[in-house]
């Protein structure tokens, strides 16, 4: 089935401008070639998409010789990148449903998979997504939808519903299970009755699926200002429990006559979402540092402990962490970093030494220390004397409490642009096509296949 609509207004001026050119440049040399997936969803519903995907009839190597601004990426499902600036948009062949011939090396890995049918036709593509409001199609050129998923009635009614049976939907991916959560708590979204079942029946597996995959949902699900709602999603479907232990295991420890909503640590989230609204996103370091930083409190047994001794039981309870969800490095030491400056200022609510106070200062993450500090002192009602004087002080020197580090770099810019980032995309990924998690282990060392 496919509903081509009416030529669509859909708000051009909500398009990545190059998306629109990489479009036209495959349309003009004969693929046919639509934007996909996020970006229609968001710009029928009237909001500006983050990112831009385009899929398209033409191989990788087609459109390689379009593009000189084009790498190809991926082993086993091979796509493009194609460069603007920093920028990056991903062009894909259309997905089929096939499986790879292995063991047989006459061929190069194209052959194979056109051969084998990994690539396929515009439906298939569409009905190898995970939602049918994802699984729209866009010509902006001859501006019209196309809907081979039957998208279009549950984006209108806010629906959100698997493509085919959730109940194979959801056990070969089950990362679709957080993505729901992310969807119905951003979107405001209600979540079909099937689908919640098979989302209760298999919320246990994601713990098969490949970390990174599970932390990079996390991410995405906690940082754009619905983390209090996504969470408490995840605690009615079954999922924190296997996805975030440490946090599931707190909040049960917490008084059980108390539902999540009622707690300091769901009023703690809420302010997170708050400063995610207002500032339009947050970095990942502040991010992860706040959704663990009352949890490592509790855990690492420093609660009542006098915050002198926090620093190194605080460290290694959220190395643990970091290591067993994939964290790279470098968030791992931004975190820590944070967490310094937050016990020095509750170490000493008084700031007395000049010169040890000049270097917390002066630290380009003091103004998210300081942020996080708030947050706290907020919700858990304990600190308040040592943010006064911490924030009295730094607006003598012109600084206020933040999110952000205080000098960007290149490195930190992680505000929502409208384009992927090379960081992201960078991030190992696992593909969409139907592959039971266990057999998707072998794949787990690419990194830089897409999130599908
Ligand atoms: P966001 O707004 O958070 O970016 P998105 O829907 O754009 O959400 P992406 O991860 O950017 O999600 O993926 C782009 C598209 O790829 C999705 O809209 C969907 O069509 C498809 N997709 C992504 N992940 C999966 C998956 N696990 N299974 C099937 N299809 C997927
Ligand atoms: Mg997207």
């Amino acid at each position: 089935m496919r509903l081509i609509s009416k030529p669509t207004t859909l708000p051009h001026d909500r398009i990545d401008k190059d998306a629109l050119s990489v479009v036209a440049d495959l349309q003009r040399a004969g693929h046919v070639t639509y934007l996909v997936g996020g970006c229609v969803r968001d710009l029928l519903l009237g909001t500006t998409p983050k990112d831009f995907d385009i899929a398209t009839g033409a191989t990788p190597k087609q459109i390689r010789k379009l593009f000189r601004n084009c790498q190809i990426i991926g082993r086993r499902f091979k796509l493009a990148h194609v460069y603007f600036g920093p920028k990056i948009l991903e062009v894909a062949t259309f997905r089929g449903r096939g499986s790879i011939a292995l063991g047989n090396n006459e061929m190069d890995a194209e052959e194979v998979i056109e051969r084998t049918n990994l690539f396929g036709t515009p439906e298939q593509d569409a009905k190898s997504r995970d939602f049918t409001v994802n699984g729209l199609f866009y010509d902006p050129i001859a501006r019209t939808v196309i809907d081979h998923v039957n998208g279009q009635p549950d984006l209108a009614n806010k629906q959100l519903r698997t493509i085919g049976d959730p109940f194979v939907r959801l056990q070969e991916d089950p990362v679709r299970i957080l993505r729901a959560i992310k969807f119905c708590s951003r979107l405001g979204f209600t979540i079909e009755a099937a689908t919640q079942r098979a989302m209760r029946e298999y919320s246990r597996d994601i713990t098969l699926c490949p970390p990174p995959r599970v932390t990079e949902e996390i991410f995405r699900l906690a940082e754009s200002a619905y983390a209090a709602k996504a969470f408490s999603a995840m605690i009615q479907f079954g999922v924190m429990e296997s996805v975030l232990p440490e946090v599931y295991a707190f909040i049960r420890a917490a008084d059980r006559d108390v539902p999540f909503e009622k707690t300091p640590y769901y009023r703690f989230l809420s302010g997170l979402d708050r400063l995610a609204t207002i500032n339009g996103g947050v970095p990942r370091d502040f991010l992860l540092t706040t959704l663990f930083f009352p949890v490592g409190i509790h855990f690492s047994g420093l609660k009542g402990n006098p915050y002198r001794e926090w620093g190194s039981v605080f460290d290694e309870w959220f190395r643990a962490v970091g290591i067993r969800m994939h964290m790279p490095t470098r968030l791992r030491s931004r975190m820590r970093a944070i967490v310094d400056l937050v016990q020095h200022m509750l170490a000493e609510p008084i700031p007395s030494r000049p010169g040890r106070t000049r270097t917390v200062l002066r630290d380009s993450v003091f103004p998210m220390a300081l942020c996080l500090l708030r947050l706290h002192v907020q919700s858990y009602a304990e600190g308040a004397e040592a943010y006064e004087n911490w924030a009295t002080l730094a607006l003598d020197h012109g600084i206020v409490a933040s999110p952000e580090p205080s000098s960007i770099t290149a490195e930190h810019q992680y505000k929502h642009t409208g384009t992927k980032k090379l960081d992201q995309a960078e991030e190992p990924t696992a593909d969409r096509n139907a592959t039971p998690p266990k057999a998707k282990k072998h794949h787990r060392r690419r990194t830089k296949q897409r999130r599908r």
